[in-house]
């Protein structure tokens, strides 16, 4: 069965004005389901006239009514659920349990959204003189241009929808033209929820000549991103010629900090389902363990045990534990990191190996031994693979932990109050996990330090990326 992804501009699903389009790939068999369209210039330009329009007419809708249609779109995505979580798993290969629980979380977001729009107020500053009058007044910022990835298709586009659509502005969304099916989706239960189909447009294209175009358009106030760093300041500096604000939810290589007090097989489990968790495709995702001397043999045989046991499959079999990557650009960059581990002398415990020869499979890979200058180190791996490093001296960890350009998560395990708030204190990160795993849940802000990100989306401030301030002074 092969499928149509098409834009979807006010409403309606078209095809491209000069009909172009590229295949979209399974990557549990390397096969395409479908071919999606891409927009040409002049369907952009058509895109962010209808915008201008969407600005006029959902600006207008009251907070309150704003807020009662993403909650009902969140209420469609959830009826829904186990539809939609085929259409994620068969693009982007996370198994049918993790598609589930995104589009849970991307309902979350839009409820949260909604809950917020209800409470978007201004404020009256007194004057210092008799008469004076001062009105802090939010504005919509207007329209947002919004480039999501295909690592949580729908939950880092959801968002981005709930943020921009709560405030009043219209968003033009360019997903990763290799998952497009799951914001499509998000888009039609926004729109059949009652949206102003003028508000809410997907488009696919070359992601350079799509961005381009959007940024540099005048019309276009707001810019926000979720991908590599690379990319975001490319953008970020497009949208700084432009004068444009930006959001940038950019990537990480989290730090894990467990210390000799805690259980290690236990941790060892709960740190492996984190790790193997979307084939480790996640930008909070625990990425160099940091293990206490004391307990790191029995944590690293453990972890090293259940990645042997890990069950790797197509994400539709209910017994898979993780999928594929999600690309063959992703196969290739880990390969090459655990290759250049490998060549360094790292011990590779666990995996280090494509599975298969059909679809974008890797083992899930344990490393020891692995040599400070290797390049797994330094570069986010963005797959399925633990390097794991015992350590003996606290403030060289931590010096290790914190010296990197990323800042996005962080995690410390132990039980001992005065070394966890020491520990929490002197991690550079805009997220600390302590004692757990870590997802985004909508009722706390989520932003990355340092090259992981400008700004934060999410928490009761989840409207602040798409409002602007008009201060009236009145005499
Ligand atoms: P990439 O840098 O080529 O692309 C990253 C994302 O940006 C993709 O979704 C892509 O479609 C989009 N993109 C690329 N060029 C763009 C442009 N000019 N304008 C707008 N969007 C553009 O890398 P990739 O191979 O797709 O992904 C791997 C890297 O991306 C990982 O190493 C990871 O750091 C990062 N990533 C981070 C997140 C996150 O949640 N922060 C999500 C996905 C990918």
């Amino acid at each position: 069965m092969t499928s149509k992804f098409q834009l979807f501009i006010h409403g309606v699903c078209r095809e491209g004005s000069e009909g172009q389009s590229v295949d979209v790939i399974n990557p549990a068999t390397g096969l395409a389901i479908g071919k999606v369209a891409y927009a040409s210039p002049t369907d952009i330009e058509e895109v962010v006239h209808l915008a201008e329009q969407g600005l006029r007419s959902w600006s207008a809708v009251p907070p309150w009514e704003r807020g009662r249609i993403l909650k009902d779109a969140a209420a469609r995505l959830r009826a829904d659920i186990d539809r939609i979580a085929e259409v994620i798993t068969r693009e982007q290969g996370k198994p049918l349990a993790e598609a589930h629980i995104e589009i849970d979380r991307s309902a979350d977001f839009l409820e949260w959204g909604g809950e917020q729009a209800r409470r978007i107020a201004g404020r009256i500053v007194p004057g210092r003189r008799p008469g004076q009058h001062i009105e802090i007044q939010p504005h919509p910022i207007g329209i947002v241009a919004a480039f999501t990835p295909w690592n949580f298709s729908m939950a880092l586009a959801a968002k981005k929808f709930a943020g921009a659509l709560a405030a009043g502005c219209p968003i033009i969304c360019k997903p990763s033209q290799e998952t497009p099916g799951s914001v499509l989706e998000l888009a039609k239960a926004l729109v059949a929820a009652g949206v102003h189909p003028a508000a809410v447009a997907v488009i696919f294209g070359d992601a350079n000549r799509v961005s381009t175009q959007l940024i540099e358009s005048p019309s276009v106030a707001k810019i926000t991103f979720t991908g590599s760093i690379p990319i975001g300041k490319r953008l970020a500096a497009a949208a700084g010629a432009a004068m444009k604000p930006v959001t940038m939810e950019l990537g990480g290589h989290a730090p894990v900090i467990v210390c000799g007090d805690v259980d290690p097989e236990a941790t060892a489990e709960l740190l492996a389902k984190a790790k193997f968790m979307n084939a480790g495709q996640i930008c909070l995702c625990p990425s160099r363990f940091f293990v206490e001397a004391s307990i790191a043999d029995r944590f690293t045989a453990r972890f090293a045990e259940l990645a042997r046991a890990w069950k790797v499959g197509d994400g539709m079999d209910p017994e898979t534990e993780m999928g594929p990557l999600a690309n063959e650009r992703r196969v290739e960059a880990i390969d090459r990191l655990v290759e250049d581990a490998r060549q360094r002398g790292t011990t590779i415990l666990a995996g280090g190996h494509k599975v298969g020869n059909q679809g974008y499979f890797y083992a899930p890979t344990v490393l020891t031994n692995v040599p400070a200058e290797a390049a797994i180190l330094h570069e986010e791996p963005f797959g399925p693979v633990a390097p794991i490093l015992p350590f003996s001296d606290e403030a060289a960890m931590l010096a290790e932990a914190n010296g990197l350009e990323f800042g996005l998560s962080s995690y410390v395990f132990t039980h001992d109050g005065e070394r966890q708030r020491r520990l929490i204190d002197a991690l550079h990160y805009g997220v600390v996990g302590v004692n757990g795993g870590l997802t985004h849940q909508p009722e706390a802000p989520l932003g990355g330090w340092k090259e992981s990100g400008i700004d934060t989306e999410g928490g009761i401030e989840i409207l602040d990326p798409y409002t602007i301030t008009k201060h009236v002074n009145l005499q």
